[in-house]
């Protein structure tokens, strides 16, 4: 089974920022949709992803179990980071294997399958509007109208421990998949959304289609869309790895062996070098350069005197002061954080906090 893919996300005509994330990672596919103040809804949407794509590549547990721990990792963030209390995520994964889809959901982002012209939901939306509508109180039709529409019933992060919907379906050559935010079907009728699905082969052309459309609509909300097309094409996904086993073996002298494997060492040398270069550049903390609080790139550490941080940003604010306070008495030493964003967020958070200190006396 192969696997063609379109991916679009876009943040909408409204909006400030993108909460919702992606994830790409074959055979696993998902998208979550964060909420929060401050950035709380990009932490968590993405921490939720990283979480699931770290346990997808070790081959850890199954999508359920990783979608179980993506709450904890999200909850525990929210605990440990005053910034970000409160935050929470929908998490909509698939992992297409073998001859069948493998679901985990939680929230109100949402799954279609769309076989023969017929498009079919695969998720529930964990919202109050809709559990009103299975109780029979309102209509279909009212709950896409009702105030409360956007109260959901379950989120990813906001508990310590979740209950994870899964779903198992069987797939056939010619499928379309469909993983989406509720930006796009909130704007977008289904009608119309299978429509663009039915005329539009081309998954990538589909994809953009689609946030096209919600845009069209008022685009009220950051739209994601992962559009999945299943082709079974008899081949089972390593042709490549085969040819190049099936190679004749030769026999090399010792000087193009001592080469080969001198060239060998260089590449490995340098792809750890990039690899770690670029993990480091990937990391943030809050740290004090001088007298004052610094947002940093890179980890606090200094391994053989060796500096693997620099100073991005130096702040007005007094770093005496901020480690006086209990939450940053670690000021010293870093306070991690999960991207530039987040950063800008403790900093802002201490900030307030230093305010607060000040005014509030007692505290
Ligand atoms: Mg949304």
């Amino acid at each position: 089974m192969r696997i063609e893919r379109g991916i679009a996300t876009d943040i909408g005509r409204v909006r400030e920022r993108n909460e919702d994330s992606f994830l790409v990672e074959p055979p696993v596919f998902a998208v979550a949709d964060g909420m929060g103040g401050h950035r709380g809804g990009e932490v968590a949407s993405h921490l939720a992803l990283e979480t699931v794509e770290t346990l997808a590549r070790e081959g850890a547990g199954s999508l359920a179990d990783q979608v179980r721990q993506a709450n904890r990792a999200v909850f525990a963030q929210s605990q440990r980071d005053k910034a970000v209390t409160g935050m929470g995520t929908t998490l909509t994964a698939a992992r297409l294997e073998g001859t069948s889809a493998q679901l985990a959901h939680v929230g109100d982002s949402r799954a279609y399958l769309i076989r023969a012209g017929v498009m079919r939901r695969l998720t529930d939306d964990h919202t109050l509007v809709n559990r009103m509508v299975k109780a029979g109180e309102i209509s279909e039709e009212e709950a896409e109208v009702h105030p409360h529409r956007n109260v959901l019933t379950r989120s990813l992060g906001t508990e310590p421990e979740i209950d994870v919907d899964t779903d198992e379906v069987p797939l056939l050559d010619g499928d379309r998949i469909l993983l989406c935010s509720d930006g796009l079907f909130a704007m977008v009728r289904e009608e119309q959304i299978q429509a663009i699905c039915e005329t539009e082969p081309d998954p990538q052309k589909a994809a953009d289609k689609l946030v096209r459309a919600a845009n069209r609509a008022g685009g009220v909300d950051n739209i994601t869309v992962l559009v999945l097309d299943v082709h079974d094409d008899g081949e089972p996904g390593d042709a490549a790895e085969r040819t190049a086993a099936d190679e004749p073996v030769r026999r090399r002298g010792r000087l193009t062996r001592w080469i080969v494997g001198a060239v060998v060492a260089v590449v490995v040398l340098g792809a750890a070098w990039t690899f770690g270069q670029r993990y480091v550049d990937r990391q943030w903390y809050v740290g004090q350069s001088g007298t004052n609080v610094a947002i940093y790139q890179g980890v606090p550490a200094q391994p053989l005197g060796v500096h693997l941080s620099h100073v991005v940003l130096v702040t007005r604010l007094p770093a005496d002061k901020v480690a006086a306070l209990e939450l940053y008495r670690n000021l010293s030493q870093g306070i991690s954080a999960n991207s530039r964003a987040d950063a800008d967020a403790i900093v802002q958070q201490m900030q307030q906090d230093l305010k607060a200190a000040a005014g509030g006396g007692g505290g």
